[in-house]
């Protein structure tokens, strides 16, 4: 069965064919899949209730967007965009920068910048379901899910992934150093810790002295 809806802000049309006969095995199978796992985001928790809520008659209305989520959360790759599937990216070179830095920061990350769209990349802590995972989100928590890294370099694209942000990530992954570095000579701010950079070395570089001593990198040496 095909579910689909146009995203209100972006008119970008999401389509899947749903292996689920009906909106109630969606939600059996989704809420399987939340008792069976000890982490569950707050995103697969809201589109479950908000099937609870409708088929108990609290609310008269599942929107689109909500019954084309309760059908797709559970088929993880298949709801990705077809484009991004079966995409792998070599991880070492941003594993070895956002490690480098650990020793110093407590959760680094890296900016980037995926034509207007801004990234933020951090690895996965232990507390996480996806241990050790690049993961790709939103710089602001809860705005924007874009995927995560696997591993084996596998690409597991988020709900809101796009081809430029998966085009950007694997810029990334081939030259870490040289697309960081870019993202603060775009934006002005340093790509690991998000200030003002206030010299023109730093603006040149893209990032600042302190900075590419945590993550590693020369600094002003071009
Ligand atoms: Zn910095």
């Amino acid at each position: 069965m095909k579910i689909g809806y146009t995203h209100r802000k972006t008119g970008q049309v999401r389509e899947i064919d749903s292996p689920y006969d009906n909106d109630k095995s969606a939600y059996d199978a989704l809420l399987d899949k939340i008792s069976k796992s000890d982490k569950v985001s707050n995103f697969e928790r809201r589109v479950a209730e908000a099937y609870a809520n409708f088929s108990a008659g609290r609310w008269s209305y599942l929107s689109d967007a909500k019954r084309y989520w309760l059908h797709s959360l559970t088929m993880e790759e298949e709801s990705a965009p077809r484009h991004d599937r079966g995409i792998r990216m070599p991880l070492e070179g941003i594993k070895r920068m956002l490690s480098k830095a650990g020793e110093h920061v407590k959760s680094p990350s890296i900016r980037l910048n995926a034509e207007g769209i801004e990234l933020k990349v951090s690895i996965a802590g232990a507390r996480s379901r996806y241990t050790g995972d690049v993961m790709v989100a939103s710089p602001k928590f809860g705005d924007g899910w874009y995927g995560r890294i696997a591993q084996d370099g596998k690409f597991y694209p988020g709900r809101d992934s796009t081809p430029a942000v998966r085009a950007a990530l694997s810029r990334l992954a081939e030259s870490p150093e040289e697309v960081a570095a870019e993202f603060g000579k775009i934006t002005g701010r340093c790509c690991f810790c998000n200030r003002s950079l206030t010299d023109d070395r730093s603006v040149s570089v893209g990032y600042g002295p302190v900075c590419a001593e945590r993550f590693g990198l020369s600094w002003g040496a071009n």
